[in-house]
């Protein structure tokens, strides 16, 4: 029997589990693709305290792993598909195989949003990305597309701007979501052209991407972009399914926490970006992992 299963290893569950070890609890940590997060789609990080000059998600995410290990915690790669309560606390199942634990912190985190037009289905792996960090090297001397005003398209956009010939940065508003000393950088980069009031409706080609078709929200006339490209941030959705209908979560499938980051179920928590707030960063991800574990702590002393 385990006192804590962390679910998922980005920054909230690999900071929830250096503190969970810290409380000398014993605790597992399940990981269904490879630790790291959805942080490691975008290619750097300049929000994170500690780091003035920007850090590399790969090198910021290589420590946090590095910190883990050096408290003697495995991640071990298994894939959650339900957690149900029971006499001792919560049974995890994680596929045929099933682990018992007093305590449960789920960070399970998010994955990209669909865009939802036609021929996105269809391109994906040919043209359309939902990772500039993964993809951009594809699209040397291409044009690129990228969809979305967040930190996640302008910050894809800069570092897609250095191998594109010319990027087109698609928003369907004038302001911006994202911050604003990402825009001033996007701003400054000669070759991102800013395609403004306007939405994607298709993404058209034969057997790759070969253009957009861009329609002007403000004049109603619909444009192709030619472009070998499309890279889609349009948000997040949460990946939760596997606790539907143990704990409570709002219409868009995030869970909803209290201030000690406890769920509708006593003894389950939840951290990051797969429960409800204001504000989805890194740097809140780990601060509210280290409260999850501290939150399992207390519970289990209380018990
Ligand atoms: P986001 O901040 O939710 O922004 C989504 C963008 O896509 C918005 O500009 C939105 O437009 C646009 N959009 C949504 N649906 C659309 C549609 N159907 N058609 C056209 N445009 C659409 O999402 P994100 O940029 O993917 O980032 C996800 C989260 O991760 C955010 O909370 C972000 O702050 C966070 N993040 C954090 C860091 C970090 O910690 N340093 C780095 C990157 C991202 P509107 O603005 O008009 O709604």
């Amino acid at each position: 029997m385990d006192d804590l299963i962390i679910i998922g290893a980005g920054p909230a569950g690999l900071t929830a589990a250096i503190y969970a070890a810290r409380f000398k609890l014993k605790v597992r940590i399940f990981e269904k693709f490879s630790w790291g997060g959805q942080i490691l789609l975008s290619p750097s990080i300049e929000n994170y305290p500690g780091f003035p000059e920007g850090i590399s998600t790969a090198e910021l995410m290589d420590r946090f792993k590095k910190q883990v290990d050096s408290l003697g915690l495995p991640i071990e790669n298994r894939n959650v598909i339900n957690i149900e309560a029971n006499s001792q606390g919560y049974g995890v199942k994680a596929e045929s195989e099933l682990f018992n634990t007093k305590t449960v912190i789920i960070a399970s985190g998010a994955a990209s949003k669909r865009l939802g037009v036609e021929g996105e289905e269809k391109f994906i792996g040919r043209g359309v990305s939902y990772c500039g960090t993964c993809d951009g090297p594809l699209f040397k001397g291409k044009d690129i597309a990228v969809i979305g005003g967040g930190d996640r398209a302008i910050e894809d956009a800069i570092f897609l701007s250095s191998y594109a010939k010319t990027l087109y940065l698609i928003h369907r508003r004038s302001e911006f979501r994202a911050s604003g000393i990402l825009v001033e950088k996007a701003r400054r980069i000669k070759n991102i052209q800013f395609v403004l009031d306007s939405v994607a409706e298709e993404v058209c080609g034969s057997n790759r991407v070969e253009s957009v078709s861009v329609r002007n929200l403000k004049n109603q006339t619909v444009s192709q972009i030619l472009c070998q490209g499309v890279f889609i941030f349009v948000g997040i959705t949460p990946n939760t399914e596997f606790v539907k209908g143990l704990l409570d979560r709002d219409e868009s499938g995030f869970i909803i926490t209290n201030q000690q980051m406890g769920t509708s179920k006593e003894g389950v928590f939840a951290c990051g970006d797969c429960v409800k707030k204001s504000l989805y960063q890194v740097i809140s991800a780990c601060g509210e992992g280290a409260v999850a574990a501290d939150s399992a702590h207390k519970y289990i002393l209380n018990q």
